[in-house]
């Protein structure tokens, strides 16, 4: 397998940045796992099925079609050919994701669509069980950490974008997230066997990339 760069760990450890920053530097491309579990959660939002109910989630997960691009400049998602980058990030689809993503059918179809898009790699994914179930055998696999208070900080960012969500209530919205992601059944978040910790609390950004390009680099 050629190179496949394997980055987990929780939102606002500065994944999704991070991710792509490596992609440009080594000329590879990216996959945002997380992109593909909001986009089924849209969809199954926009068809009326009831999300915190497993049964009716289960029996509508293979009816999407979804494709996610791959350029690290501008991945795009679609969902039956639209495009859903955008309404894939509000509110509504953050909160119900965790319980769309915790029903095994959907895992089992997504984590089919990922290994197809790796392919025969050259690609960093991100994600929280790429180096645990989709990617096992990547040649590098990173776990990105933060403390809670630099998680906060950088939600406090996000939301700016979005001025009807106080910064109380979306930490606490993260925080059940964060619970749901790394305590339920089907590919828990969690550290994957050989991947390498970075805790980015007191790192930059373009020194979070450099340390992924130098494992990287270490491995070829
Ligand atoms: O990375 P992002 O925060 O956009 O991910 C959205 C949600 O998708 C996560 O909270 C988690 O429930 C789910 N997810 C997952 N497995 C992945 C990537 C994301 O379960 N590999």
């Amino acid at each position: 397998m050629s190179l496949v760069i394997a980055m987990d760990g929780p939102s606002g450890s500065g994944k999704s940045s991070a991710s792509k920053g490596v992609a440009r530097a080594l000329g590879l491309r990216y996959l945002d796992t997380g992109a593909m579990y909001r986009a089924m959660t849209w969809w199954m939002l926009q068809s009326g099925v009831p999300v915190e109910d497993p049964a009716a989630v289960a029996a509508r997960a293979a009816e999407p079609v979804l494709e996610s691009g791959t350029d690290p400049d501008a991945p795009g998602i679609t969902v039956d050919g639209t495009d859903v980058s955008e309404p894939i990030r509000t509110r509504e689809v953050t909160n119900a994701v965790s319980a769309v993503s915790s029903v095994p059918e959907v895992r089992e179809r997504l984590v089919l669509l990922q290994r197809e898009i790796i392919g025969a790699g050259g690609i960093v994914v991100e994600g929280r069980d790429i180096g645990t179930v989709v990617a096992p055998d990547a040649p590098v696999k990173v776990y990105l950490t933060a403390s809670e208070a630099a998680r906060a900080a950088r939600r406090a960012k996000d939301l700016a974008a979005d001025p009807g969500a106080s910064v109380a209530v979306t930490q606490a919205e993260q925080a059940r997230r964060d619970r749901l992601d790394s305590t339920r059944k089907a590919s828990p978040l969690t550290k994957a066997d050989g991947a390498y910790e970075i805790d980015s609390t007191e790192l930059s950004l373009g020194e979070v990339i450099e340390a992924v390009v130098r494992l990287a680099k270490e491995q070829t």
